[in-house]
């Protein structure tokens, strides 16, 4: 086997600095998802360039011995400066984190890389970037082949549940559950959120104050189907007031 040289060009996810000042990076890319590290890279041109949320160019080499592919150059295709805003930035973490947690390398490759970009420049744009981001998760996780059961009751199979599922995210039938059932348009909005299109969801956001309920469904959802992502809790404001409800009333650590 011989060591190879490739191009490839892609979204940084993940960016994280060793105590040897080389820069660990998983980016998402057409092709999949790519790890590598720039070797003394905090010191040079490359640390500014493989930011987060960055689209770079990049010049990997890879020998057969070790499976970390290592940047050798990288060139700024394009950013979106204004995910920077806090109002932003949060969300933009969480589509990062959860791409990052739905796919693997080398799957779901092109319609994966399309959707994510489409979700950051959404997020960076639009005026509600918190609508934008619970839109796109649901369509992330569809792509990654996780699809909430809205059709029966997830615990006993009654048809036409409407209540919401404390512990999986999915959704119970009256007789199963103990929470008040959801609004009409939250439960629209779970029913037809994969069926629907980005640009018709986008064109009917939900009033802000049922938006904690689907994203405490959402966390408990991805947990339970995909593992954690680990600073969900951190990320999103609406989440965080969310989620203290339900630390207060079950294990979740
Ligand atoms: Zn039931």
């Amino acid at each position: 086997m011989r060591s190879r040289t490739a191009n490839r060009s892609g979204i940084v996810l993940r960016r994280r600095v060793t105590p040897a000042g080389d820069i660990l990076v998983t980016l998402l890319t057409p092709q999949g998802k790519l790890k590598a590290i720039a070797r003394g890279g905090v010191r040079g041109p490359l640390s500014s360039r493989l930011n987060l949320f960055h689209h770079v160019g990049v010049q990997i080499y890879q020998t057969p011995q070790n499976d970390l592919a290592t940047v050798k150059q990288a060139v700024l295709e394009g950013a979106l400066p204004s995910l920077a805003q806090p109002g932003r930035y949060a969300f933009a973490h969480l589509m990062a984190e959860f791409a990052d947690a739905l796919f693997q390398e080398g799957e779901f490759s092109e319609q994966a890389f399309d959707l994510f970009a489409g979700a950051l420049r959404g997020v960076a744009h639009q005026p509600d970037p918190e609508w934008v981001a619970l839109v796109m998760s649901y369509k992330l996780l569809a792509l990654a082949g996780f699809v909430t059961q809205t059709a029966r009751c997830v615990r006993c199979g009654a048809p036409e549940p409407e209540h919401p599922d404390p512990l999986g995210g999915q959704v119970l039938c009256r007789a199963c559950a103990a929470l008040p059932p959801y609004p009409p348009e939250s439960l629209a909005f779970l029913q037809g959120a994969v069926r629907r299109t980005v640009r018709e969801s986008m064109a009917q956001p939900l009033p802000t104050d049922q938006r904690p309920a689907l994203w405490r469904a959402l966390e408990r959802f991805v947990t339970v189907q995909v593992g954690n992502v680990q600073s969900w809790r951190q990320l999103v404001p609406t989440a965080v007031s969310a989620m203290q409800d339900t630390l207060r009333t079950s294990d979740v650590a």
